[in-house]
């Protein structure tokens, strides 16, 4: 098999990146803008020893899950993997997803799954959108997303993942430039002024927020911008960030409030948050509340437990599971996010929650020599590579009677619970969340339960 070959091969998966994986006389092939089920003719672009890259040329025979994907720029566009999948199959693709990992790299064999969690409607969840500003060829202001794996702008103001403001807002921005002549900064080059637009909406709330992001400290006519924008309804904060650097990091350090309030406000089920152009916050905040509630669920708190809460970002678990527990303490490496999470403690009155800056897998174990501080359950929510193993190894030492696992990466989550369970934890329930419909991401929730006979602690 060589470079050029034309074949065709039956898609039997699909990859962590959302690309088509078939076989071709026992090579694996991956082929980009195919799914599940669909047989394909495809000419290979390039091959590694044991398997190879190929091109999409024409479907023979469509998946049966194949759907016309609502947006047009889908296939070009590298916002969305798999928006051609049937929602369901996506639902199903997922929790397979999950389930085979748990299997392969964490050797469970009676897995407790509950049905994934999806949404009832998978279109305009997202609350946050970056768009790259460039210009095309004929010198006209664009803003879109980036295609897959490179940094061309694939032109398109209306997102179907996002709110139906953005193509407002988009629209707004883009005619103040070309009326001020301003021009798009130009990545390769440097020049040009303004770079991304970001825009939050509050979904409860209705706040919009929009930040330009420009390599300079002020724009010309900066009122005539506002006054565009202004008459959006919902507006509520205008700023400028400041990124002069030349890097692919979207915001700069540097920031200027241009019109309104520095913030918005949003809820997840009762908690009110406070939320910047900096802060991170969760991009689906209808599915969070779901995960959320699963966390809670499995914690099962009665009101006189401590908790701690690893990896906790701005503290959005830490406050939901306040309410129900006598004691928290979250633990986050972000200092910012932290300033964030005790502001939305203080706006929400809860005075039972406590947030240590630094690394988990430094603070919990020097707290538990130090304090001998027990918990009874401990969250975590690490990023994809999940948790260091001092981290684990404290875990195993606390005992908390429950550990609940929120993971954004099923493959890490796998190994690190073989870790809990082969020291005394037992894997009791287990459920995934569908966080990000249209793409290959999904989060999982787990519920370990500390067996009743202690297993001597390795
Ligand atoms: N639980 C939060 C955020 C989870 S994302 C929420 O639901 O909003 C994972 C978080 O872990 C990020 O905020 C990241 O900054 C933080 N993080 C990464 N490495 C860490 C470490 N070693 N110790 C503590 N926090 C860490």
């Amino acid at each position: 098999m060589k470079k050029d070959d034309i074949l065709q091969l039956t898609i039997e998966d699909i990859s962590s990146e959302g690309i088509g994986i078939g076989r071709a006389d026992g090579t694996v092939l991956f082929v980009k803008d195919t799914i599940t089920g669909d047989t394909v003719e495809a000419k290979i672009m390039k091959m590694k020893k044991t398997y190879g890259y190929a091109r999409l040329m024409r479907i023979i025979t469509p998946s049966p899950w194949r759907v016309q994907p609502v947006c047009p720029v889908a296939r070009k566009c590298g916002g969305c993997q798999i928006q051609e999948m049937d929602y369901q199959a996506q639902l199903r693709f997922k929790e397979q997803k999950v389930r085979s990992n748990l299997e392969r790299i964490g050797k469970f064999t009676e897995i407790p799954m509950e049905p994934i969690i999806g949404m009832d409607q998978p279109l305009y969840y997202r609350n946050k959108a970056q768009f790259p500003i460039g210009t095309d060829k004929n010198g006209h202001v664009i803003a879109g997303f980036y295609a897959g794996r490179t940094h061309t702008i694939i032109e398109n103001r209306k997102c179907y993942l996002g709110t139906a403001v953005n193509e407002q807002v988009l629209n707004e921005v883009i005619a103040y430039m070309e009326e001020e002549h301003i021009p798009a900064y130009d990545e390769e080059s440097g020049s040009g002024i303004v770079r991304h637009v970001l825009i939050r909406c509050g979904f409860r709330t209705k706040e919009v927020m929009v930040c330009l992001i420009a390599n300079r400290s002020s724009l010309p006519k900066e009122d005539k911008l506002v006054r565009r924008l202004q008459k959006i309804p919902g507006m509520t904060s205008i700023s400028l960030n400041i990124n002069r650097e030349r890097t692919n990091v979207i915001l700069g350090k540097e920031l200027r409030l241009l019109w309104g309030r520095p913030y918005i406000e949003d809820y997840i089920g009762s908690v009110k948050y406070q939320v910047s152009p900096l802060s991170f916050f969760q991009v689906n905040p209808v599915q969070t509340e779901k995960l959320y509630d699963l966390a809670l669920e499995y914690a099962g708190l009665t009101g006189s437990e401590t908790v701690w809460d690893l990896y906790c970002g701005i503290g959005t678990i830490s406050l939901y599971l306040a309410q129900k527990a006598k004691k928290v303490y979250g633990v986050e490496i972000v200092p910012q996010a932290i300033d964030d999470a005790c502001r939305n403690a203080k706006i929400n009155n809860i005075t039972n929650a406590q947030f240590y800056v630094g690394k988990a897998e430094e603070i919990l174990p020097e707290i538990y020599r130090r304090h001998h501080i027990r918990a009874n359950v401990i969250v975590v929510d690490p990023p994809r590579k999940g948790c260091d193993n001092k981290l684990l190894d404290t875990i195993i030492q606390m005992q908390p009677e429950k550990v609940v696992y929120v993971s954004c990466d099923s493959a890490t989550l796998a190994r690190d619970l073989r870790i809990l369970c082969d020291h005394g934890y037992e894997l009791k329930r287990c459920r995934a969340v569908d966080q990000f419909p249209m793409s290959v991401h999904v989060e999982t929730c787990v519920l370990l339960v500390r067996e009743k006979v202690n297993r001597p602690v390795a």
